[in-house]
């Protein structure tokens, strides 16, 4: 895809006589009140997809939400495909509109949620005041609503200053993304922006943490508690010795976070254990940070405090950091701008709060700038009957994803790398 753009520059910098027929760039003004009718429109999409349950492994429920979904992308003109995602039990949902343009946009959002099968025939869609409410109303079917009313405003406005709008949609984020994360990857390659929609609000952000397991096994000598406690090594004690001494080994300011989290080790409750296992979540934006964090462990692990205990660890790596660069800033910058246009404060965050998301595999290929959290804001995400979606955030999150797509397809070329790039306009 980069050696077609490369192509398509030189074409238009060679001077070809036909110009290129965009359609004019709409206006402020004509985004504002589009985004401002998508809202009934919005809250209708959102309503269908929360009423739909669609837990990550259950398979009827991600089926119907993938229905739903293509059947949304196609009427707003879209190409549609879907791809099975194994060992996921949904399919990716994926939309292509062509445009007349040079620059390309990923829009992402997963359409699975936490909540077990059943849980949404007690737990309806509903509007209170400013909140919605539902099962996924805001993890992260807001996202997908802002994604479908963007793309609706764009084509309502005759907006074709890209190159492709590919909007993906998938089923398995809960779960770590296991069958959607090489396509997003790839996709994201051949793109030059990725814009995430998980929750945010005012929020956009720039950088999410890397998320690794530490498992830490003891193997020590069984004896009786009671009768013969010296003969045996205990596990759970060694254990417990690492555990103390490894507690403070974050590194906030360099977003290393690492703590244990879960333990298990003995049979009876007479017998001096010979085995203890424990693993820790870690948090990181450097891989080298993770990398002294096990040097630091294997030199514990070196020398045991207790006579006759081994120790081990072992680090399984899950999803990868994202990190800012500079054509990422960029895009936010426009995201802020088009939030100052109509009075809506967006902060870009480039420091991550230790939270991850599908952006990480965007961002993996290093060929596309990725913004993450174009989602609404609200509360309670994960938390059956709790988690709501706040809706003044309706319009003005249709208005800066729109509204920053314009900004940031109109320009003489493709963007460049996002790691040295620099958005011309
Ligand atoms: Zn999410």
């Amino acid at each position: 895809m980069r050696n077609i753009f490369l192509a398509m520059t030189t074409l238009a910098v060679a001077g070809s006589c036909a110009p290129v027929a965009w359609a004019k760039a709409p206006s402020v003004a004509q985004l504002k009140a589009a985004s401002q009718a998508e809202e009934p429109v919005f809250l209708q999409r959102l309503e269908q997809l929360v009423d739909i349950d669609s837990g990550s492994d259950n398979a009827q429920g991600l089926a119907a939400a993938a229905d739903c979904l293509a059947g949304k992308l196609t009427s707003l003109g879209l190409r549609v495909s879907r791809i099975a995602a194994p060992p996921s039990a949904g399919d990716v949902v994926v939309g292509t509109l062509k445009g007349k343009g040079r620059r390309s946009f990923l829009l992402i959002a997963h359409y699975d949620t936490v909540y077990p099968a059943g849980t949404g025939r007690n737990w309806k869609y509903k509007v209170e005041g400013n909140r919605i409410h539902g099962p996924g109303a805001l993890d992260a079917k807001s996202g997908i609503a802002v994604i479908l009313s963007s793309v609706a405003v764009l084509k309502r406005l005759g907006f074709d200053d890209f190159s492709t709008i590919t909007v993906l949609f998938n089923p398995d984020e809960e779960t770590g993304s296991a069958g959607s994360r090489d396509l997003i990857a790839r996709l994201a390659s051949q793109h030059d922006f990725t814009l995430s929609a998980e929750p945010g609000g005012t929020q956009r952000l720039l950088a999410t943490s890397g998320i690794a397991r530490l498992t830490m096994t003891v193997t020590g000598a069984a004896s009786h508690a009671g009768v013969a406690p010296e003969q045996g090594s205990n596990a759970l004690v060694e254990a417990s010795n690492v555990i103390a001494r490894t507690r403070d080994w974050s590194l906030p300011a360099r977003g290393l976070k690492f703590n244990w989290t879960l333990s298990h080790s003995g049979q009876k409750a007479n017998v001096i254990p010979d085995q203890a296992e424990a693993s820790a979540d870690i948090r990181y934006l450097k891989k080298a940070d993770v990398d002294a964090l096990l040097v630091r462990l294997g030199t514990l692990a070196a020398s045991p405090s207790v006579p006759g205990t081994q120790v081990a660890f072992a680090v399984a790596y899950s999803r990868p950091p994202l990190l800012p660069t500079p054509l990422s800033r960029q895009f936010a910058e426009l995201a802020r701008d088009a939030g100052d246009e109509i009075g809506y404060p967006v902060e870009i965050v480039d420091q991550p709060f230790g939270g991850a998301s599908d952006a990480a595999y965007a961002a993996s290929s290093g060929k596309s700038a990725v913004v993450e959290s174009f989602g609404l804001a609200g509360q309670g995400n994960h938390a059956v009957f709790k988690e709501y979606a706040e809706r003044d955030g309706i319009v003005p999150g249709i208005y800066v994803m729109s509204r920053s797509i314009v900004q940031a397809g109109a320009g003489p070329g493709p963007a460049t790398a996002p790691q040295h790039g620099k958005l011309e306009r």
